[in-house]
């Protein structure tokens, strides 16, 4: 049953009471209430995150941590007979995936309508709405200070342009932040502008695409690379780090809040739904609200070191602050739902023009 699912999606089952939920009798689920969460983010301050609610609701939270292609696959391997009662994912690309599957709830909630900004939500429907993001991103360029001149590199698009060949290096283009990132651009520039961009990308690399955002801004320390695109919190991270080596290749990289002179930064978000076929409905849409609460957000946004997204919230977080140099910055105002139109157009032109 659900345990040979579990090991082969590479699932891991936290604490004792998710078996509990899927293996106890009738009774036993009659004596408190529960609410199942599958959760594709792995920070320290998510037991804090959901002790809140726990608290305050009188509910037993039962979690099931995974990533997102995980969370995703199970989800739909389990159909109408899941427990699942809340999806959290990272990623306007995976949450537009998750839904345009069809495993999310719409629902009416105005305590997110008003807290949440309507850039980092799906698009509402008659029915309601599906996602609603909780922290924001933002997809940053990191240049090697010794190499690459700073005004060379201070918007996406001049990483296709020839000036940086050789110099560019990227996780997976078909990886979400990325797929996000040009779905957003595909939204700016149209299709044939985008296939360029995508082509120069591929001509100025200075190596095949491989590894995570935290490799690439290693890359550019040691030289390697010129210049990469990372999100934020990977370098909030090692600002933040206690370790010498983490410091050190800080200490060597420059860092871009791209294309403030025109559309803005790009942001991406992590945010949550009340699963399809919850049996707690209501219970499930507290919570997300709850997410939204000042202390919500302090533990799901700083948690991992991101922006909170709900209007008035403002968090102190130091090595956001060094970032930024305690300036505002432009971000991107599409909707980041967006990407969900986009994204499988976009991985066609990726494959044509052998981005990998
Ligand atoms: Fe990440």
């Amino acid at each position: 049953m659900s345990n040979t699912r579990s090991s082969r999606t590479s699932l891991a089952l936290t604490g004792i009471a998710l078996a509990a939920s899927v293996l106890a009798s009738p009774a036993a689920h009659a004596q408190a209430k529960e609410l199942n969460i599958y959760s594709a983010r792995h920070y320290q301050t998510d037991q804090q995150l959901y002790d809140g609610f726990a608290k305050a609701h009188g509910v037993t939270i039962n979690r099931v941590d995974s990533d997102d292609a995980g969370v995703m696959q199970r989800l739909r391997a389990e159909g109408a007979s899941s427990p699942a009662d809340v999806v959290l994912m990272v990623d306007a690309a995976r949450l537009s995936m998750a839904d345009n599957a069809g495993l999310f709830a719409p629902i009416k909630s105005g305590a997110l309508e008003k807290a949440v900004p309507v850039q980092y939500r799906a698009a509402a429907t008659a029915d309601g709405t599906t996602w609603f993001g909780f922290s924001t991103r933002a997809r940053l360029i990191v240049y090697n200070k010794m190499a690459v001149k700073r005004a060379d590199v201070d918007t996406y698009e001049e990483l296709a342009d020839p000036k940086n060949k050789g110099k560019v290096c990227t996780r997976s283009g078909s990886h979400p932040y990325n797929l996000s990132l040009f779905s957003v651009m595909y939204e700016h520039m149209g299709e044939a502008r985008t296939q360029d961009f995508l082509q120069g990308m591929v001509n100025n690399m200075a190596r095949s695409p491989k590894g995570g955002d935290t490799d690439q801004i290693k890359a550019v320390a040691s030289g390697e690379c010129g210049v990469a695109l990372t999100n934020s919190y990977y370098l909030a991270r090692m600002m933040r780090s206690g370790n010498p080596a983490d410091r050190a290749v800080i200490e060597k990289v420059g860092v871009v809040f791209p294309n403030q002179g025109s559309w803005g930064t790009h942001m991406n978000i992590a945010g949550g739904a009340v699963a399809k076929h919850s049996k707690n409905k209501q219970l499930a849409q507290q919570f997300l609200e709850y997410l939204a609460s000042a202390k919500a957000q302090d533990y799901f946004a700083n948690g991992n070191n991101e922006w909170p997204v709900v209007k008035g919230v403002s968090l102190p977080n130091p090595a956001l602050r060094a970032m930024t140099g305690g300036k505002s910055f432009k971000s991107e105002t599409i909707p980041v739902a967006v990407v969900g139109k986009h994204q499988t157009r976009v991985q066609q032109l990726l494959d044509r023009v052998g981005y990998k």
